[in-house]
C-alpha cells in the first residue's frame, strides 16, 4: 500500500494531459514526443507558409533564353 505521490506535474500545452516536469521527461513541457513534434511541426508549418509566399518563377524558361537579352554592341 504505497502509492507514490505524483511527481511535479504540469499540463501538456498541446493535449492538456498531465506531463511530468522533471528531467526524466525529455519532452517537457509536453507529455510525449508526439505532442512535442506536433507542436514543433505547427511552428515550422507557419514558417514554411511564410517562405512559400513567394510564387515559383514558372515564367522563366531557360530553354527559351536565346535572344531574350541581346548584348549591347556598342563600340567606343
Ligand atoms: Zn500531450
Amino acid at each position: 500500500m504505497s502509492q507514490k505521490p505524483p511527481l511535479r506535474s504540469l499540463r501538456c500545452p498541446h493535449c492538456g494531459k498531465p506531463a511530468i516536469a522533471t528531467a526524466d521527461n525529455a519532452f517537457r513541457p509536453f507529455c510525449s514526443e508526439r505532442c512535442k513534434l506536433i507542436d514543433l511541426g505547427a511552428w515550422l508549418g507557419e514558417a514554411h507558409r511564410i517562405s512559400l509566399a513567394t510564387p515559383p518563377d514558372d515564367a522563366l524558361d531557360p530553354s527559351d533564353g536565346e535572344g531574350l537579352a541581346p548584348k549591347p554592341a556598342e563600340s567606343q
